[in-house]
C-alpha cells in the first residue's frame, strides 16, 4: 500500500484514544460488570463486513482521520443465566490490513 498517511495514529484524535487491542464484555442480567469499547471506537468506518449474516461479526474498519485499519470481532455465547457478548478491536499494521482487503 503506497498511500501515505495524513497523520500518524498516535496524533490522531480518534486513534490516540484506542489501545492496540481493545476488548469489551457484556453479559445480560449482570450489567454492573459490563465493559464497553471506548467511544472513539464508534467513530471508525466500516470498510468490509466478512460475516454480514452472522451474529458473530468480523469487520475491517478504518479511521476516517488517519486511515488506520482495525479488525473488529464479536463473539456471542448463549447461556441460560444470561447471554454473553464479547467485542474485540485490534489495530492492524498496513501489511495485515492489505491481507484483509485482498480477501
Ligand atoms: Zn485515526
Amino acid at each position: 500500500m503506497a498511500k501515505k498517511k495524513a497523520i500518524p495514529y498516535t496524533k490522531c484524535s480518534i486513534c490516540s484514544r484506542l489501545a492496540d487491542v481493545e476488548s469489551a464484555f457484556q453479559k445480560y442480567g449482570w450489567e454492573e460488570d459490563n465493559t464497553y469499547l471506548p467511544a472513539a471506537a464508534g467513530k471508525l468506518m466500516l470498510v468490509k463486513d466478512f460475516k454480514p449474516y452472522s451474529s458473530r461479526k468480523l469487520q475491517l474498519q478504518q479511521c476516517p482521520q488517519c486511515k488506520t485499519y482495525y479488525l473488529y470481532e464479536t463473539d456471542y455465547e448463549f447461556l441460560v443465566n444470561g447471554s454473553e457478548d464479547e467485542e474485540y478491536l485490534r489495530r492492524l499494521s498496513e501489511e495485515e490490513a492489505a491481507e484483509y482487503l485482498a480477501k
